[in-house]
């Protein structure tokens, strides 16, 4: 087949995996040929939308504030939400270049990033998650997206990678792509580095591989087709933890915003439409999606003035969904039960249960120790919300350099695989195996290594 133009990498999907493994591979070897193949028109993959929160591991900032933390205690809190499971050495591997990747996107990369200290989130037992000083995706990719500029690399868009092209032993050698005027390129290449995130937009498979989170409302970017996955096991490529993904128990609606879980770990309380709890909050917010998935809607998450101004100083998605009237406020349980049109008795029982077991200072009888900044107190504020699925986090199996593996352990020359597109490190079933930050450490820290090994190993 003829080809239109050749390159040392190409790179499939312009999301937070995808520019990290193009600048990774650039600035590995500044002279080799990487392009970026978009189908959007624009940056608009989940890692615009996340919050740009990424674990790592002693990193020179938590030292700097004083955190003290290893990749060995890392491990041990995400297997102590995840469990084993099928990519567990991806865990391993993550935790361990968790701190050298943090640096490389600050001092490489130039992505300006601090520790979070206000929140340590759902499995981190430190601070340990770093993000954009604003806690937003979009500029985390913007700085991405400044760097590749500045390293002359090109972003196509509005080119779909459709059809990965192999050799006649099996090896990857480059692309299809097509435009949405229908214009064919077939591009050549030493490697492809699949970034093209999970399947949590394809209904079709979420209901084969995820059905129980199948029907929810997503959270995430369209792009998120899993086409990438079904080329791999097309060429014989093993999938790991393909039950796995990520839910957010708190999307307000109809607002479709996040309802950030600082407002549950700060005192917060999530109630059904009876006004009864039904869980204990804090197992996380993708853990508690799960658990709503078994009740009946709409729910709330209530909180008091307290929450939630201390909550909006550090947090601007939560700000704007104040100032914007999602977040509702009344003087009393009475004034509130009527605003939520919920049985008022109900709901002052309640909420006096949730006081008294703040106050009490040992689990309640669903097991809630922590209640932040302690028991509630009216003015009450309000958010009706509803569970969503933000991304999976099954897909291709991986090495430690990214290769995608065959079910026999063999890797397929040339092809390397990161982010939503590899099987992920939370679990092998469900919501409940996330830890905060896995999307992204998967994204970045596998586009890292995906960058370095397919440079490195160029002929
Ligand atoms: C609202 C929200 C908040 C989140 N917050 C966090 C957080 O704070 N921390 C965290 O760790 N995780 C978070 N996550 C999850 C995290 O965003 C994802 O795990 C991560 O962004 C995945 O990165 P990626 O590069 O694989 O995918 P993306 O950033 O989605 O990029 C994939 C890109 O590939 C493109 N693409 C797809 N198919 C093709 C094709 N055939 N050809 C060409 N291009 C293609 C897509 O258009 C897209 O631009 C959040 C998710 C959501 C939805």
């Amino acid at each position: 087949m003829p080809v239109d133009a050749t390159f040392d990498i190409l790179v499939v999907g312009a999301g937070g995996c995808g520019l990290t493994a193009a600048i990774a591979a650039k600035a590995q070897k500044p002279d080799i040929q990487v392009a970026v193949l978009e189908k959007a028109d624009r940056l608009m993959g989940n890692t615009m939308l996340s919050s740009g929160s990424i674990p790592a591991a002693n990193t020179r900032f938590q030292r700097a504030a004083g955190v003290l933390d290893n990749p060995k205690i890392m491990i041990e809190d995400l297997f102590g939400i995840s469990g084993e499971h099928e990519a567990s050495e991806i865990t391993h591997q993550l935790a361990i270049i968790s701190a050298e990747l943090i640096e490389w996107l600050v001092d490489v990369a130039h992505v300006d990033m601090t520790l979070v200290e206000s929140y340590k989130h759902i499995g981190h037992r430190v601070h340990r998650l770093h993000s954009p000083p604003s806690r937003k995706g979009a500029d985390l990719m913007h700085d991405l997206h400044k760097t590749a500029q500045a390293m002359e690399i090109p972003i196509v868009y509005g080119n779909a990678v459709t059809q990965l092209l192999t050799s006649p032993e099996g090896a990857v050698i480059g692309v299809m792509t097509k435009t949405p005027d229908g214009a064919i390129t077939s591009l050549a290449s030493q490697s492809v580095i699949l970034a093209t995130n999970g399947f949590a937009a394809n209904r079709e498979l979420l209901a084969k591989f995820c059905p129980e989170i199948s029907n929810a409302p997503y959270g995430g970017s369209p792009g998120s087709q899993g086409e990438a996955i079904i080329w791999g096991m097309q060429l014989g490529a093993a999938t790991v933890n393909m039950g796995a993904y990520q839910a957010h128990a708190s999307l307000a609606d109809p607002h479709g915003s996040l309802v950030t879980w600082t407002v549950i770990e700060k005192g917060g309380i999530i109630v059904d439409s009876h006004g009864r709890r039904f869980g204990n909050e804090t197992i996380g917010y993708s853990a508690f999606a799960e658990l709503e998935l078994q009740h009946e809607g709409p729910f709330y998450v209530i909180c008091d003035e307290r929450v939630r101004d201390v909550t909006a100083n550090g947090q601007p998605e939560y700000a704007e969904l104040c100032a914007n009237g999602g977040v509702f406020q009344a003087n009393d349980v009475q004034a509130l039960a009527r605003r939520l049109a919920i049985n008022e008795s109900l709901l002052s029982e309640t909420i006096n249960q949730a006081v008294e077991a703040a106050r009490a200072g040992q689990p309640d009888h669903f097991g809630r120790l922590n209640w932040g900044l302690g028991p509630l107190t009216a003015p009450f504020c309000a958010t009706r919300i509803t569970p969503a699925l933000f991304h999976t986090q099954g897909g291709l199996q991986v090495d430690q350099h990214a290769r995608v593996l065959r079910h026999d352990g063999s890797h397929i020359k040339g092809l390397y695989a990161g982010g939503g597109a590899a099987g992920g490190i939370s679990g092998f079933k469900g919501a409940a195996g996330y830890v905060s930050g896995n999307g992204l450490l998967t994204a970045l820290g596998l586009g890292y290594l995906a960058g370095q090994s397919s440079a490195r190993e160029l002929r």
